[in-house]
């Protein structure tokens, strides 16, 4: 993974790294070897990011957890016309903005990527600041955590089922035979 151990306070975390982003413009040849991106066209395709500045802010959206991301996510969000390569680009930052969000380690490259992204689309809902604030850190940790679970229940579940299933096949072949 990009992201390494140890923890941070978040909210000076993302402020000192704001200041550092905009005295620091070499940064983003770190960046570019962390992520493996290509330079000036991170995460969308000219399309893409054309749909992406089209996208508006629904103040009446709300968030949800997703599993497969480990984030939490609004609906204003994303876009369903995104390419299959974008959609999957974008699960990094969903997840970046939720590790930014609950005060996990996140490298400055990582930071400074974030905040060059903020620049680039600054009205995407992604960036809105209340959703990545301290204040909802407990809320979207809660609900991502309370998701992994309900997910976790759901397989055991089925786990549970197939093997009563294969144990009821078993004991037919067993009685038939
Ligand atoms: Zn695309």
């Amino acid at each position: 993974m990009i992201f390494g151990p140890g923890r941070r306070n978040n909210e000076t975390g993302v402020r000192n790294n704001r200041t550092e982003a905009h005295d620091n413009e070499t940064g983003a040849g770190q960046f570019n070897h962390q992520f493996d991106d290509k330079g000036d066209r991170p995460v969308f395709c000219e399309r893409c990011a054309a749909l992406t500045r089209r996208l508006t802010w629904d103040p009446l959206a709300e968030p949800h957890a997703e599993l497969l991301i480990g984030s939490c996510i609004w609906m204003d969000e994303r876009c369903r016309d995104w390419c299959s390569d974008c959609t999957d680009k974008v699960k990094e930052l969903f997840h970046l903005r939720y590790q930014i969000t609950v005060g996990d380690s996140v490298p400055p490259e990582a930071v400074r990527y974030f905040l060059e992204l903020e620049k680039q689309f600054p009205n995407w809902p992604l960036f809105r600041p209340e959703r990545r604030s301290p204040g909802i850190a407990d809320k979207v940790r809660r609900m991502v955590r309370h998701n992994l679970k309900r997910a976790c229940i759901e397989l055991e579940k089925m786990d549970r089922e197939y093997r009563k299933r294969e144990a009821e096949q078993t004991e037919e072949h067993r009685t038939s035979g």
